[in-house]
């Protein structure tokens, strides 16, 4: 586990310092956070544009080309044939009656006539990109950025109409590189209609089948308009190059909100380290004003429920009368190094309190909780001996716990713990089962007793049926030969079922919370024994 040394722990305690790595911390998952969000973002608004475009792009594709066969088949159901005046006429008609028409013309082997009188722009006649059963088509008669160039033809006959340009481009902003593409030859081939020609197929995966409308690569969209016509299908094209714009734009945006939210958190860590900086200072006063207590509870044979011994726990009452958890203050003072000063003043409490009464009952024991830095130094055993030789006490009638998370160093700590077994101490190892100590490991320590962790004693349930882990730990104790305790007991049947499993000692609410020295004197001397009336907590 990690241990702190004095250093690395005054520079950890420096709340600035913390509060920075905190800030920065933060600010770096936030905006990696915020940048995968506007990616996100970018992508989703980039693919609903394209899909809005698409669709604006296929409304009009279908009105120009009605607009166009309906001139066409007007034209065709018509008697006159040749270059006449009539027909010229005829296609000025045809020409001004549908907006979407650009130009018509007459195409004949020999005759050439058309409803502009300036110069023609349907141009040389070339052979059809698409030959249907009624219409042919002439896709990318222009490829010039002029709108007023015709962009699509469509004959039927001697009949020619186009459009231009900018009827197609007037609802659709294709951007500069994007395409529109008529795909011929079951999908083989990509005329452009709109823009410069494409690298086909478009996407690696691409099939003509697919009904897939929106598709994308690294560096294009690819949008597919469902036609009626078997023989083509239309495909949009642009590229993806404004999508890094997209996103830093959007990035902007999350970028101070990052920024202010790391900023919280770095003040918020400063007050928080302030705060504990300054329990510690109170702890410190709290030691010299004697606002700390050492209460006792007891512990009790399951066979016999007499009580044997008690648990030493410290208590932090304020002047005030509010009293602060161990649980709050232990690891702070673990983290200062003042809980050197609290494992001496519970020692010198409990013999000074209890002294008596050890010398008069010499079976009954007192375990006292080891932190850490109590387990890493032989100091514990001599302060003890000195006052176990004031108070004329057996060692054996003190016993240590130690937790698997205070075993930082084991070598060390095996060292000491089996220092004070020679000295005749009772070591205890604490809240087992939540640490890392395995069977193996366990074999190894210097221990007479084990205490199950009260979490798996809540498990054992309110009725004896249940089961969990404690069976499992019990039966790992007694293969090692060792003595178990289980605390946190607050039910008759965890106490039953635990005894039937064979566990000897049991610590728990329901036989006693902690209780002050007179309270738990009382106890020993009143019989030592839970008489089913629980005795109560005097903190
Ligand atoms: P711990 O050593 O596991 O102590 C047992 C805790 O469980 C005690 O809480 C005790 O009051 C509580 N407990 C006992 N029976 C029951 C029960 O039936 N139900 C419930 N809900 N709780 C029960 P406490 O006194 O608040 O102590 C909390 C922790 O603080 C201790 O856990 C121990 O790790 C630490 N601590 C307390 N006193 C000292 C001390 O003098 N020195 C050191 N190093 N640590 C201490
Ligand atoms: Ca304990
Ligand atoms: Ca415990």
């Amino acid at each position: 586990m990690f241990t702190a040394t004095p250093r690395l722990r005054s520079l950890l305690y420096r709340p600035w310092l913390l509060a920075l790595v905190a800030a920065l911390l933060s600010a770096a998952v936030l905006l990696a956070g915020s940048f995968g969000l506007a990616m996100h973002q970018a992508r989703q608004d980039e693919r609903a544009q394209m899909n809005a475009q698409g669709e604006r792009f296929l409304v009009r594709l279908e009105q120009l080309f009605g607009q166009l066969r309906a001139g066409l088949d007007q034209l065709e159901a018509q008697p006159l044939r040749g270059c006449s005046p009539a027909m010229i006429e005829q296609l000025r008609q045809v020409n001004s009656r549908y907006r979407f028409i650009y130009e018509v013309a007459y195409v004949s082997e020999s005759q050439f006539c058309s409803s502009w009188t300036r110069q023609s722009l349907i141009g040389k006649p070339r052979p059809p990109d698409i030959r249907g059963p009624t219409y042919d088509y002439w896709l990318n008669t222009s490829t010039q950025p002029d709108d007023n160039l015709a962009s699509l033809m469509l004959g039927r006959g001697e009949f020619r109409v186009s459009t231009s340009r900018g009827h197609l481009t007037d609802v659709v902003d294709l951007p500069a590189g994007g395409s529109l593409v008529v795909v011929l030859d079951r999908g083989s081939k990509a005329v452009p209609v709109l823009g410069p020609p494409q690298t086909w197929p478009p996407t690696p995966d691409w099939s003509p089948t697919s009904t897939e409308t929106l598709m994308s690569t690294q560096d294009k969209l690819v949008y597919r308009m469902p036609t009626q016509s078997p023989e083509y299908q239309l495909v949009l094209i642009t590229p993806r190059s404004a999508l890094q714009q997209k996103i830093t734009g959007a990035w902007w945006l999350l970028v101070p909100a990052s920024l202010l939210i790391s900023l919280f958190i770095g003040i918020l860590v400063l007050q928080l380290v302030r705060q504990r900086q300054s329990l510690g200072g109170e702890l410190h006063g709290a030691l010299r004003r004697g606002e700390l207590k050492v209460l006792y509870q007891p512990i009790f044979d399951l066979n016999t429920r007499l009580c044997v011994g008690a648990e030493a726990l410290v208590r932090w009452r304020r002047p005030d009368g509010t009293l602060t958890s161990p649980d709050l203050f232990i690891p702070l003072a673990e983290n200062t190094g003042q809980i050197r000063q609290i494992t001496d003043f519970v020692l010198q409490q409990l013999l000074e309190q209890l002294g008596q009464l050890l010398r008069a009952n010499p079976h009954l024991y007192v375990s006292v909780n080891l932190a850490a830095c109590d387990v890493m130094a032989p100091r514990i055993g001599r302060v003890t001996a000195k006052l176990l030789a004031l108070h004329r006490v057996a060692p054996r009638q003190i016993a240590f716990e130690v937790t698997e998370r205070g075993l930082v160093d084991v070598v060390v700590a095996r060292n000491h713990l089996q220092a004070l077994r020679d000295r005749g101490h009772q070591v205890l190892i604490d809240d087992f089962g939540t640490g890392y100590c395995s069977l193996a490991y366990l074999q190894t320590l210097p221990v007479d007793c084990l205490k199950i962790d009260k979490a798996f004693i809540d498990a054992l349930g309110h009725d004896a049926a249940s089961s969990g882990v404690a069976p499992h730990i019990i039966r790992m104790a007694h293969a090692l030969q060792l003595r178990v305790i289980a605390e946190g007991i607050e039910f008759e049947s965890q106490a039953m079922l635990l005894k039937s499993e064979g566990v000897m000692y049991g610590q728990g609410w329901l036989f006693a919370r902690p209780l002050s020295a007179t309270k738990f004197t009382e106890l020993v001397t009143g019989g030592r024994r839970s008489a089913g009336r629980r005795a109560d907590d005097v903190a």
